[in-house]
């Protein structure tokens, strides 16, 4: 037997020079990583192919056979090697361009030899380039596999001849030793279900006999990924709910009751009165409050979110709310002080670029308890950001945030202050699951009455005109418009050139004095922009032309029309976000994506999607297949929660289930993971929690 933990450097084969290689490129460190270090396909080997029945469609083919006829060819750069396999048969041209004199040096003419590789075919000949091969008598000493494990290499790697094939060979290496690992899955559990037990499953994950024995392999590995990653999130709601004090919020008072009567210009919907009342009852229950608030753009979350705050408020407690960008807690703190026209609540705003004055009084009044209601941005995270008594935080947007730094939230208090997470638009269950499966979750799943579904058409830019005919229309009937251009960070100046040709093109179609215009983009001086904005606001331009600083919060009901230029440049997130602005008012609204003629696959596939439909839920999901769970969150932000080895969030939804139902009821019986049973599962709770959390709970 061989320890596992040995480092990688010791293993036959590799030496210091691959190891460090190993280590940088795939993070494989030791005997024990490498055998983690799971294939992303397999290639049939389980048959062998004679010369003559290769056909021009040929896969990757198998062949017994010899070399022959070695000659050196072509000239200076373009040198090669050929040489001819043959079997009984017939025989194939084989080509190197690369490693010749190891070829030269290693291939023995008299030796009978397998090789595998993608036979091409020209002019009814056929050759294969850079075949793998290996002498029969080793091919038949080795672990024998129908299906040749692929994992992927990067170009780093190859260069230290660190290829798919020594990899495998490499992974035989450590099995050969004798492999020794001490399965952690609960023995019940791997009844239930069937699992393959550790030993079997790793080897037949790298040398599989059959299709089934891969997929058992495979299925039993993403259950024990997501099964730790559902006992962990689960573990820590339960750490919380038996060992946090949650502020007891008996009584909803006036601050709440005045607002209720006084400012509330609309009857709340069925669900938002649902989720405040799922927020009232975990704001009496004596635990603290950690819940995920979900709901499409527009479905009305900040008026839940202030709601919650005034009940805190009420109860004699400080409440903040944390937006991801400036922009955004702008507006938050816009629209909440003018929801509270009239009612006496100290509220400010704190970003990164507050200034010192207007900070320190910040800081005392948040020391004296005077200030009531902070917004701002991560600003509000930082350790000297001091309350007397914050009993409730809610954070808007939340998957920028990672669980780090929801964790920080809690330090705000000696004990923690509820917590409220919002997210901007819906995401698919499984990410729900596995990034905050550890908070409660409500669903504001109902538009407020009297919207029409809004209408998405997709128009290519040569058909602009036509499209400024339709805004013209809907011009005359009073509505406004948005015209919105891409922003992306890295050319800020291309895209101001971009915006600013646009505003050109516009005010040339839609002439003063007749028409106007307003313009907003990022470069601007806050007050200009806020003039620019408020003109648009108050209806005394009928055309906003900007960037996507509108993307999130603005709110103009009598706006009917968005167009969104290049649209084939945004997200399909940030597309369901820019046409969340309209459709807020009694009259049909418009959606226009308008793109260049020429699309790719993906874009094609955003565009039809948001023309397709208007639930977030559904594009939300369509999302995470385009991009993938690490791009849709920023792998940053999101840690490593979302970096499994193997389990897919796309696919693998019926098995995050299953490992989440077992993960709780092994928690009921055992909350601590503390039975000697569960003792090497535990290690690995813990192990991942470190990872990927970066947190010791
Ligand atoms: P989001 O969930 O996208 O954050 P908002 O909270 O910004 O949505 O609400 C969108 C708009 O809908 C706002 O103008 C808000 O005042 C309005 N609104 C919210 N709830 C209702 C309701 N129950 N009836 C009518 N309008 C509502
Ligand atoms: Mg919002």
């Amino acid at each position: 037997m061989i320890d596992l933990t040995t480092d990688i450097n010791y293993l036959k084969g590799v030496g210091p020079k691959r190891a460090e290689i190993l280590k940088s490129e795939i993070g494989v460190y030791t005997f024990e990583d490498l055998i983690y270090y799971f294939p992303y396909r397999y290639t049939d080997k389980s048959r062998f192919y004679q010369v003559q029945d290769i056909k021009s469609d040929s896969a990757y083919v198998q062949i017994r056979g010899k070399f022959c006829c070695f000659s050196d060819e072509g000239q200076g750069k373009k040198k090669y090697l050929h040489a001819e396999f043959f079997d009984e048969t017939g025989s194939i041209d084989i080509v190197w361009f690369q490693r010749i004199k190891w070829v030269k040096e290693n291939i023995d003419t008299k030796k009978e030899y397998v090789i595998f590789g993608k036979p091409n075919e020209f002019r009814g000949e056929f050759s294969m380039v850079h075949p793998e091969f290996e002498e029969l008598e080793k091919f038949n000493n080795s672990l024998k596999t129908s299906f040749q494990a692929e994992y992927n290499t990067s170009e780093k790697m190859k260069k230290f001849f660190l290829n798919s094939r020594v990899i495998g060979k490499l992974v035989q290496v450590v099995f050969k030793g004798g492999i020794d690992l001490i399965e952690p899955m609960p023995a019940k559990i791997m009844q239930d279900l069937r699992l393959l037990p550790l030993k079997e499953a790793l080897f037949n994950i790298h040398f599989p006999q059959t299709v089934e024995k891969v997929e058992a392999a495979r299925n039993r590995f993403k259950f024990e990924e997501l099964f730790i990653n559902q006992l962990a999130l689960i573990k820590q709601k339960k750490i919380r709910f038996n060992s946090i004090v949650g502020f007891v919020f008996e009584k909803v008072g006036d601050y709440f009751m005045n607002f209720f009567n006084n400012n509330l210009a609309f009857e709340l919907t069925g669900a938002q009165k649902k989720v405040l009342k799922e927020i009232r009852a975990d704001f009496k229950s004596g635990k603290q409050c950690n819940r995920l608030l979900q709901g499409d753009v527009g479905s009305g979350k900040t008026i839940v979110a202030l709601m919650s705050m005034l009940i805190a408020l009420d109860n004699g407690f400080q409440a903040c709310i944390m937006a991801p960008t400036e922009i955004l807690a702008q507006q938050h703190f816009e629209s909440i002080t003018e929801m509270l026209k009239g009612i006496d609540i100290n509220v400010r705003l704190l970003t990164g670029s507050t200034k010192t004055k207007q900070r320190r009084i910040i800081d005392e009044e948040l020391q004296s308890g005077e200030l009531q209601i902070l917004i701002g941005t991560h600003a509000l995270i930082e350790d000297k950001v001091q309350f007397k008594n914050l009993g409730l935080a809610v954070v808007d947007e939340q998957h920028r945030f990672g669980v780090a730094q929801r964790a920080k939230l809690w330090t705000k208090n000696i004990n923690p202050p509820h917590v409220i997470v919002m997210t901007a638009t819906p995401i698919p269950r499984t990410l729900s699951m596995t990034l905050y499966g550890d908070l409660d979750v409500s669903v504001i799943d109902e538009l407020p009455p009297g919207r029409k579904p809004i209408r998405t058409v997709h128009y290519h830019e040569n058909h602009r005109g036509k499209v400024y005919e339709a805004i013209r229309k809907e011009i005359e009937k009073g509505r406004q418009i948005y015209i919105v251009y891409p922003l992306i960070k890295e050319s800020e100046t291309l895209d101001y050139k971009n915006l600013e040709e646009g505003y050109e093109a516009v005010t040339k179609f839609f002439k003063a004095p007749k028409y106007k215009v307003s313009m907003v983009h990022g470069q601007m001086k806050a007050d200009e922009k806020q003039a620019q904005m408020d003109m648009f606001v108050k209806g005394e331009t009928n055309i906003l032309v900007a960037t996507t600083v509108i993307e999130v919060g603005v709110n103009v009901p009598n706006a009917s029309v968005m167009i969104i230029e290049s649209s084939e440049r945004f997200g399909l997130s940030q597309l369901h976000q820019l046409r969340g602005r309209v459709g807020r008012g009694a009259e049909q609204s418009f959606c226009v994506l308008m793109t260049g003629n020429k699309l790719t696959s993906d874009a094609k596939q955003r565009i039809r999607t948001m023309t397709a439909t208007n639930d977030g839920f559904q594009i939300a999901e369509v999302d995470l297949r385009l991009r993938g769970p690490g791009d849709m969150f920023g792998t940053q932000q999101s840690g490593m929660a979302l970096n499994f080895r193997i389990a897919n969030l796309i696919t693998d939804g019926k098995i995050l289930q299953i490992a989440r139902k077992k993960a709780s009821e092994l928690l009921e019986e055992d909350p601590k993971l503390l039975k000697p049973e569960n003792k090497r599962l535990a290690t690995e709770v813990q192990k991942y929690i470190k990872a990927s959390w970066g947190l010791v709970s």
